[in-house]
């Protein structure tokens, strides 16, 4: 009778009401609403049956490690084209003793407490075909009358490589990270990582110590002006720098802070890695000590050292700049050749150390005679150069020198100097044109009978 029930094809559209025209044969109304009931269930089972079936998410129902049902989802997740083939199969085909005991022990949970257990990933062994790696959750099921466990899985086989692979990368990166602070925190350069942002990616302890700034913040590459310009006794100079500095870094030029404080350092700036990199390495050199020493040297090769003026070497070097600074200012310089009358009489008479000292006192009294912008340097034996600005200046600075000297030296020993004046004709005119000009005049003064000075014939005039 109930069967007879059972055989209603849910399908057909037909409700349950219209049932009774499909029964073959007259029951009692208790009967008949158990039976309805049955078919209810029956009808409930056939719809979740068909849901389940198609449902994308492989599923299972199974007990004591036997499989009772499948859909086809987990028919496919196995490899196996029949979901029905799983039926009766034992769920330790398919999985290792050990994941298998840990399955068994969530089953406990699922059927004794009637509760969900959560997501877990389980290796799926499949004979003959790579392993799959499932997140499975279990749900407490009736199934047949029976409780049994409900097994909902996901494949996760992809992103778990995946996951693997981001976290190898990730200690790779970490390792090399290690690797580079371990190098570079070794070596005395600071050594900076700078995005095209030009915020700070990377730098090593060197690069906090010789820069004064504090690890930690995140730090822009205008972060350094204001810590620098602190230290430095020309901080426009530093702040204008860094102002630019983007522009600059593009054509890789080394840079040479002098800074104060704390205590006095040198240090060089250089960009290592072009901005079109879109990175920049930048490292700092404390090059103190080098830069001294070059310091010192060059000071050497530019002084005489008898007199302690500039030589000839260090004037040359020093006049464009002098020339620049006059061409701003609209100066014009003009130069005094300054010669000691008849000196190699004086050597020959009381000897060259006293010549020597004569050569110190005379470079003293022209020093002290000038300004301290004025370039004084001893052009050759007893021949000084002075460079001055302005014609006029150059006139008086001649005559008050001559004077001067006229008026050092003890009676008895009389030393004098003759001296010839030129100013540049024009701003443009070669330094060398009015030396040139100076020295004809300096020996007009001697053969004009010596101590005396010859300038510009117009303005003497
Ligand atoms: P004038 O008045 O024409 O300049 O005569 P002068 O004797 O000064 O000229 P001259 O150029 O003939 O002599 C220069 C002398 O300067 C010759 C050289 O012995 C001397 N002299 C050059 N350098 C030094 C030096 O470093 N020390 C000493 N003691 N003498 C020097
Ligand atoms: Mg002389
Ligand atoms: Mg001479």
């Amino acid at each position: 009778m109930v069967r007879a029930m059972v055989s209603v094809d849910d399908s057909s559209g037909r409700t349950l009401a219209e049932l009774p025209a499909g029964v073959d044969r007259i029951v009692g109304r208790d009967d008949v609403a158990l039976s309805l009931a049955q078919a209810e269930l029956e009808r409930a089972h056939e719809t979740f049956r068909g849901v389940t079936e198609n449902l994308p998410i492989p599923l299972i129902f199974w007990r004591d490690r036997h499989i009772l049902h499948a859909n086809r989802a987990a028919a496919e997740l196995v490899g196996i084209s029949e979901p029905r083939m799983l039926i009766g199969r034992r769920t330790d085909a398919f999985l290792s003793a050990e994941e298998q005991a840990e399955a068994d022990a969530r089953a406990e949970v699922v059927l004794r407490a009637r509760q969900a257990v959560p997501e877990r990933d389980f290796r799926i062994v499949r004979p003959g075909q790579p392993d799959v790696i499932v997140s499975a959750v279990g749900v407490p099921v009736t199934f047949n009358g029976a409780p049994a466990v409900a097994t909902l899985m996901r494949d996760v086989t992809r992103l778990r490589e995946l996951e693997a692979e981001s976290r190898r990368v990730g200690e790779r990166l970490a390792h090399e990270r290690r690797v580079l602070d371990a190098t570079l925190s070794s070596v005395r350069d600071g050594v900076a990582l700078v995005s095209a942002q030009l915020t700070l990616v990377y730098a090593n302890p060197a690069y906090f110590a010789l820069t004064g700034l504090r690890p930690g913040a995140p730090l822009g590459i205008w972060d350094i002006a204001p810590h620098l310009a602190a230290r430095s006794d020309h901080p426009e100079e530093v702040i204008a720098f860094f102002a630019n500095a983007a522009e600059r870094d593009a054509v890789n030029v080394p840079r040479v802070f002098e800074l104060a404080r704390p205590e006095r350092v040198v240090l060089e700036r250089r960009v290592t890695a072009a901005a079109e990199v879109g990175e920049l390495v930048i490292v700092w050199r404390d090059i103190t000590a080098q830069y001294d020493l070059e310091r010192e040297r060059t000071r050497l090769a530019h002084t005489d050292p008898l007199t302690q003026l500039l030589n000839r070497r260090g004037l040359e070097a020093l006049l464009p700049r002098e020339r620049a600074r006059a061409h701003r200012t609209g100066a014009r310089l003009a130069v005094v050749v300054l010669d000691i009358d008849r000196f190699k009489e004086l050597n020959d008479t009381r000897g060259h150390i006293v010549g020597d000292r004569v050569l110190v006192a005379v470079a003293k009294a022209i020093v002290a005679t000038c300004r301290a912008t004025d370039l004084v340097a001893r052009w050759g034996g007893e021949e000084f150069v002075v460079w001055v600005d302005g014609a006029d200046g150059a006139a008086i600075v001649a005559e008050r020198v001559r004077r001067t000297i006229a008026e050092t030296f003890p009676e008895g020993m009389a030393v004098t100097v003759s001296a010839g004046v030129a100013a540049l004709a024009h701003p443009d005119e070669p330094l060398e044109d009015a030396l040139e000009r100076a020295d004809v005049r300096l020996y007009e003064a001697k053969r004009r009978g010596r101590d005396r000075v010859v300038g510009d014939p117009e303005r003497e005039a």
